[in-house]
């Protein structure tokens, strides 16, 4: 947005609470990398240009392409500056920092969509015994005790430390509610070139049925490592990750697993299925259809033939619980009435619900995508237009 603001001749300041790349620095776990491809990190105006297009950064090179951009666009970032408020004044805005106030007619609120993880209030019937750690405080299996894990949760960051704990020869129970599934590789390609080019991470804001469900859909199972694994719940299973259901509740010491782990299965296959039909009549439509491997269907996700609906937390086989139960955004500091009833910022596209204020970073804020990197540079891109007309809107109204 930085960038953006610059080409336009907008003055402006970044405010970093920590320094810049700050959640890539200190909110992940070590073996991370990125799940979206090198060559889909793009920035307005720069892209990745090393020798290795189709792999995925580790955590290092996350922080380096990023500090390296900051630099890049000489970004005007005020580091070490925690915004504690951000209140409406004089028709723009008032931002109390641990460094002091700044006036201004419009704020860019980018403080991140994942700052906070999602744990259910039951985590408190937990036994004292059980340590509960979130994948912030998880930072690799050396951390934990030798007894069994419960990873709670199989998106994208539930089934990646589920498989590197169990590879730690550890005992793992993952428990999976809704997922969507999704191959590392589809006819030779990677999916998110695949999603890409027929469209799918482009769709917009204002096209999909339900925008309020398609925001809170969970992150396809994907990962990103050297040897471009897939995964899925088959993957796991073939580690030696036992499967459960969704984590209902936890009462008098024992976790209650509901009995949906087959059809949430199902439906997530048959979700994966049109995926790849979409997919193929791109291909199709396209004209790559001749030039690519032919269309594969995968395995139905092999599910136990009786899951456990029940487990003891006091016995002794479960010594760690993670919960992969998703993140949320932290507005504690915003004093502005703009929150929705579950704490989310209410906007269209980006464009907040108070004049001159705007959102980015944010799941499907104007895209699918959205969520990305790569979503974060053409929103921006979008938003700085928005901003750039509204300070117009403002000197045109004083004139
Ligand atoms: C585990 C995980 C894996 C991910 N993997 C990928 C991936 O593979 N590819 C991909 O494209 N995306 C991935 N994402 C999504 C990724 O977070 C976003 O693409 C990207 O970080 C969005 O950038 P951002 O600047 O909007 O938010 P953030 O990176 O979260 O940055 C927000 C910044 O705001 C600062 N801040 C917050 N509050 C305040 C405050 N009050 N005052 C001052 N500063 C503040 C924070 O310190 C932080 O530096 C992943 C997310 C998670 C959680």
């Amino acid at each position: 947005m930085s960038h953006c603001l610059s080409e336009r001749s907008i003055d402006h300041v970044v405010l970093e609470r920590g320094e810049v790349a700050n959640s890539w620095r200190t909110e992940r776990w070590d073996s991370l990398r990125l799940l979206t491809p090198n060559w889909q990190c793009h920035l307005p105006g720069h892209a990745y240009s090393g020798d290795d297009p189709d792999g995925f950064m580790t955590m290092p090179e996350v922080v380096e392409f990023i500090t390296g951009y900051a630099k890049l666009v000489a970004a005007p970032v005020l580091a070490g500056t925690s915004v504690t408020s951000v209140r409406r004044a004089d028709g723009g805005y008032v931002v109390v920092t641990d460094q002091g106030e700044w006036s201004c007619a419009t704020v860019v609120v980018a403080t991140g969509a994942f700052n906070l993880p999602c744990v259910p209030a039951f985590a408190q019937a937990v036994p004292p015994a059980v340590t509960l750690l979130t994948p912030m405080d998880y930072r690799n299996a050396e951390q934990l005790g030798e007894g069994g894990v419960m990873v709670v949760g199989a998106s994208a960051t539930g089934v990646q430390i589920a498989a590197e704990v169990r590879r730690s020869g550890r005992r793992v129970l993952l428990s999976v509610g809704e997922h969507v599934r999704g191959p590392r590789l589809y006819r030779g390609r990677d999916i998110q070139w695949w999603m890409q080019a027929a469209g799918v991470l482009d769709e917009r804001y204002d096209e999909v049925d339900d925008i309020v469900r398609a925001r809170r859909v969970p992150s396809m199972q994907l990962a990103g490592s050297p040897e471009r694994a897939t995964f899925d719940l088959n993957a796991l299973t073939s580690l030696g990750v036992t499967l459960v259901g969704r984590l209902a509740g936890v009462d008098r010491g024992r976790a209650q697993f509901s009995g949906s782990l087959r059809n949430k299965c199902e439906l997530a296959d048959l979700k994966l299925g049109r995926l790849l039909d979409r997919i193929d009549e791109w291909a199709v439509v396209s004209g790559l259809d001749g030039s690519l491997p032919p269309p594969e269907r995968f395995e139905p996700t092999a599910v136990p033939a009786s899951p456990a609906l029940g487990l003891d937390l006091g016995s002794g086989e479960i010594e760690t619980i993670i919960w992969a139960t998703g993140f949320r955004p932290d507005y504690s500091w915003l004093d502005v009435a703009v929150l929705d009833r579950k704490g989310l910022i209410r906007h269209a596209g980006g464009i907040v619900d108070s004049p001159g204020m705007y959102l980015l970073g944010s799941p499907f804020l104007r895209r699918r995508k959205s969520s990305f990197i790569d979503g974060g540079r053409v929103d921006a891109e979008d938003l700085a237009c928005e901003v750039d007309a509204y300070l117009g809107g403002k000197v045109a109204s004083r004139n």
